[in-house]
């Protein structure tokens, strides 16, 4: 189902009608086109305080390809900011913060994106876990002003391994991440698997992509595929033609399988022989209903799908070496299981299921396999899942959020491939929305 007010609020009498009646005015958001891959602009650097990474981030910032300046207004208008506040360890210092960002906020390009990096709170010092808990703050309340379809992140990196964030920069500083915005993402600072070409950094890596028929499943196996992976898309047997359909398409291979069979990690492992380099577990079911007339038929199979399976099939392709050393497994989440809903009792307990699961695995799978384990939360996505919602409860899903408008599958798939690319070692454990912000949950 097309989102009509954001056509309407395209057009120049859209916007002023909408305008005049108060009503929220989503921006055209700039993703990933062959014509556009980067930022459209030169980036700012700035620097709150006396940090100890200012080379070594000027280089990954070189590295992007953009032109980049540390000074404010002796360039065109800035299409993306990186504020190091790393050196940030009292609330005095965060007076450094406002007085980088304040004089230039209003100058960056629409569409931009805005990065404050900062590091883990402390455990030990009560002060410097203060001000770097601030920025969290900070960059939500910036992400909810903003406007104009410009994202805010926090990203927390280790000083001593600045080159472990420069795939997360790379994405956070691109139309790939669009639709992601007032997340705080925290890396471990191991260090990254080498890329030859960012351009198609998941050469030579094979792929299995769960529910991959149609919706975000099958954005995912494409855009996993436009980086140069080798998909294997998965899907029930029932949707054999759409899955043959969508993996024609990408050049990849149909596997029509149930993810919940007893067999399911054998038969995924026959046909993967040389193992998997990116597992991704997206396939999902809803069953709503409010709890009191919700009968044990619909509960079952949704934790079935959604949890168990990906509990299973999880453990023993780790279990049995089928994913390869250098992994990447990404799961889904939504913001049904951080914020919960209305009649989707088991599909939260599902989804949060899914973040107990990736927070527990993550440190170990690294430690014992080599592999990550992340989880994007997808916040309302245009698809048949979500055309299936009521109207009323459909505008307010597509509005309710930072940039106005509902997400794309493509958004959630670019998520994923920045989780699977051989330079994200330092992103585990992370449950990453793709929600625009949803005014529902943290
Ligand atoms: P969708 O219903 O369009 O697609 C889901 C796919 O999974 C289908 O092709 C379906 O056949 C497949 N599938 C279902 N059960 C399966 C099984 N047992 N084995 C193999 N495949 C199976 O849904 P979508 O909107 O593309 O959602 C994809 C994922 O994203 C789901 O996990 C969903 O919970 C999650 N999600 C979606 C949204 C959204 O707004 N669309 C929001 C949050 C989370």
């Amino acid at each position: 189902m097309a989102d009509r007010y954001l056509h309407v609020t395209g057009t120049a009498p859209g916007r002023f009608l909408t305008r005049k009646l108060g009503l929220p005015q989503p921006a055209r958001l700039r993703r990933w086109t062959p014509e556009t891959q980067s930022l459209d602009g030169p980036l700012l650097h700035l620097t709150a305080g006396d940090s100890s990474v200012t080379e070594e981030l000027a280089a990954l910032l070189a590295a992007t390809g953009l032109p980049v300046t540390d000074r404010a207004g002796t360039a065109a208008r800035p299409a993306g900011i990186v504020l190091d506040a790393t050196a940030v360890t009292t609330a005095s210092g965060l007076g450094d913060v406002h007085a980088a960002l304040h004089p230039v906020i209003r100058s960056s390009a629409p569409g931009g994106r805005i990065v404050v990096l900062g590091v883990r709170p402390s455990a030990d010092d009560h002060h410097q876990a203060a001000a770097q808990q601030a920025l969290e703050g900070f960059v939500r309340s910036l992400g909810k002003e903003i406007g104009r379809g410009t994202t805010v992140q926090l990203l927390r990196i280790t000083p001593g391994a600045v080159a472990s964030a420069e795939s997360t920069l790379r994405f956070l500083l691109s139309p790939r991440s669009a639709y992601v915005s007032g997340q705080v993402v925290e890396l471990t600072g191991a260090a990254p698997d080498p890329v030859t070409d960012w351009a198609a950094p998941l050469t030579g890596r094979t792929a299995l992509v769960t529910g991959a028929a149609r919706g975000i499943g099958a954005s995912v196996a494409s855009v996993l595929a436009r980086d140069g992976a080798q998909v294997i898309c998965l899907d029930i047997p029932q949707s054999a033609d759409e899955l043959k359909r969508t993996a024609e398409r990408l050049g990849a291979t149909a596997l029509p399988l149930d993810i919940t069979a007893y067999d399911a990690a054998e038969r995924i492992a026959a046909t993967a022989p040389d193992g998997l380099d990116i597992l991704v577990h997206n396939a999902g079911i809803t069953r709503d209903r409010r709890l009191a007339n919700m009968p044990a038929d619909r509960w079952a199979p949704v934790i079935e799908v959604n949890l168990d399976s990906v509990l299973r099939t999880t453990d023993a392709l780790l279990t049995s070496g089928t994913v390869n050393r250098g992994g990447r497994i990404v799961a889904t989440a939504s913001i049904a299981g951080i914020a919960g809903n209305n009649g989707q009792t088991n599909y939260a307990a599902s989804k949060a299921g899914i973040i107990g699961l990736v927070r527990s695995l993550a440190p170990r799978a690294a430690a014992d396999h080599g592999v990550t384990v992340n989880a994007v939360a997808p916040g309302f996505i245009e698809t048949k899942m979500t055309a299936a919602v009521p109207l009323f409860i459909r505008e307010a899903g597509r509005r309710m959020n930072s940039l106005s408008q509902g997400g794309l599958p493509v958004d959630v798939a670019e998520t994923t491939a920045w989780f699977a690319q051989p330079a994200s070692t330092a992103v585990n454990g992370q449950i990453v929305r793709v929600c625009g912000q949803s005014l529902l949950g943290a």
